[in-house]
């Protein structure tokens, strides 16, 4: 038995949500979990786990919902920032398996703060991992 997916049953209006945007291929709503004001999770109306397993329409297509959405954010509230982000199974920080963007317009005073700290990776492990990519496309 398949697991009901919420981001579906929002998609389909039958779970509530505060939609703010959509178009042919993807729905836009408030996050009910917002790291800021407006913040956003755009999901394709396809269902697809994780973001290799989209079909190529909706992936052809899915940059330009984005870019809508954005720019929706960009005019409606001016943020002085704005950090997207998309994340892959539970390893990569996904919580709802329907591939999904987040959009958060950001403040120069809010407290959100980068998950990492920024290091120098070795020129010797860029280059291996360089070449392990290239050889496998
Ligand atoms: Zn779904």
């Amino acid at each position: 038995m398949n697991v009901p997916c919420i981001f579906c049953a929002i998609v389909a209006g039958d779970a509530p949500s505060h939609r703010v945007y959509e178009d042919e291929l993807t729905v836009g709503f408030l996050s009910i979990h917002p790291a800021a004001s407006g913040h956003t999770v755009l999901v394709p109306r396809e269902h697809a786990p994780q973001l290799w397993d989209l079909s190529d329409a909706t992936t052809a297509g899915i940059g330009h919902s984005l870019r809508s959405m954005a720019r929706l954010l960009e005019r409606t509230i001016e943020p002085d920032g704005m950090t997207v982000f998309q994340t892959n199974r539970e390893a990569g920080w996904q919580s709802v398996f329907h591939m999904h963007f987040q959009l958060v317009p950001r403040s120069d005073r809010d407290a959100l703060t980068p998950p990492w700290t920024e290091t120098a990776a070795a020129e010797s492990d860029l280059t291996r991992m360089a070449e392990r990519l290239r050889a496998a496309r």
